[in-house]
């Protein structure tokens, strides 16, 4: 087993699993693969970053990893792609590390209902942010990072290889160059909260580490291993670091419940159930509590920018298992 288990939430996950629940998980990954392959062909590649239009759009992939140190996988899951929105996760899990409570003067914890890239609520409600997953609110804590960090680009690089327990994680600069070409929207948002006192530090350079964070490239397996820690009470299980404190790790987790997939995530709490958060690369990672963290990748997206096959998937997979939080 490649790491320990804390005690209590082991305890807690075998009552779970004393309910009716198929853990199977190879052969559901199996079933729930062939069923969803007629998805394939529906949905559109995000094209907006000219670098993404690239991807092939046929690349299917799940992997599931469990606290009890098992990996489960199907398809592409050991393809490497942008994981866009994704990384959204991972900042703000870094700066409210640090600054804890005082993040929430900044951004907020409430659901937007408009699309990812948004500008609207931002003029009436004075440059904050409804919350940390959308474009302005990822910008926000991008903001923060840069403010408590000298070199962030490096230090996102070292808190997502420590998480996915893979040290050869890195940037894709091509595509990173590429959203910058065309991240007007972006720009837009970040220039708008500057005018507010929301944005601290220089636009360009905020932008920068954003459109950095945005294409890491991580595969479904190296996600799954990343994710793990918000179902294990905010302790890494691969080194046992201390990432955030349980309370926190919740708070994430109840944050992706609500706003992780933008005006995707009431269809998303309704159908899959679970904590997630989706990225325009076509990945969505969804954790379950003191059980385990699943990632599937398929880059052909409904029009929320979710992927098509990935919400059907992780929505079978709460199905086929019976596993639930609610
Ligand atoms: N980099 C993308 C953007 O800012 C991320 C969007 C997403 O994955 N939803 O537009």
């Amino acid at each position: 087993m490649p790491f320990v288990q804390r005690s209590g939430l082991n305890i807690r996950s075998r009552n779970r699993l004393h309910f009716s629940v198929n853990t199977n998980y190879q052969q559901i990954l199996q079933e729930i693969y062939e069923e969803t392959l007629p998805l394939k062909g529906q949905g559109k590649v995000a094209d907006y970053i000219p670098a993404l239009a690239n991807v092939f759009p046929g690349h299917y992939g799940i992997a599931i990893q469990t606290l009890s140190g098992e990996t489960f996988q199907v398809g592409d899951a050991e393809v490497p792609f942008s994981i866009q929105s994704i990384s959204k996760v991972f900042v703000l899990s870094m700066v409210f590390k640090e600054l804890g409570e005082e993040l929430w003067s900044r951004v907020g914890r409430e659901p937007s209902g408009s699309s990812f890239n948004s500008l609207i609520l931002l003029e009436t409600e004075n440059g904050i942010p409804r919350n940390p997953f959308i474009n302005a609110g990822a910008l926000v804590t991008t903001d923060c990072l840069l403010s408590i960090k000298k070199e962030p680009c490096s230090e996102i690089l070292q808190f997502v290889r420590g998480l996915s327990n893979n040290p050869t994680i890195n940037y894709n600069n091509h595509i990173a160059e590429s959203e910058k070409k065309t991240g007007f929207r972006n720009a837009a948002l970040v220039n708008f909260m500057k005018g507010f006192d929301n944005i601290k530090n220089d636009v360009d350079a905020v932008l920068d580490v954003y459109f950095h964070q945005c294409s890491l490239m991580l595969n479904c397996v190296d996600l799954a291993h990343a994710f793990l820690f918000l179902a294990n009470g905010g302790v890494n299980p691969w080194n046992q670091e201390s990432i955030l404190t349980a309370s926190q790790a919740k708070r994430v987790n109840a944050l992706m419940q609500v706003c992780g997939l933008y005006d995707d995530s009431g269809e998303f709490a309704f159908t899959v159930g679970l904590p997630g958060k989706s990225g325009v690369g076509g990945g969505v990672v969804a954790v379950i509590p003191n059980l385990l963290s699943i990632c599937v990748w398929s880059p052909q997206l409904n029009k929320h920018g979710t992927s098509l096959a990935g919400m059907k998937a992780l929505e079978l997979f709460t199905t086929k298992t019976g596993i639930s939080i609610f």
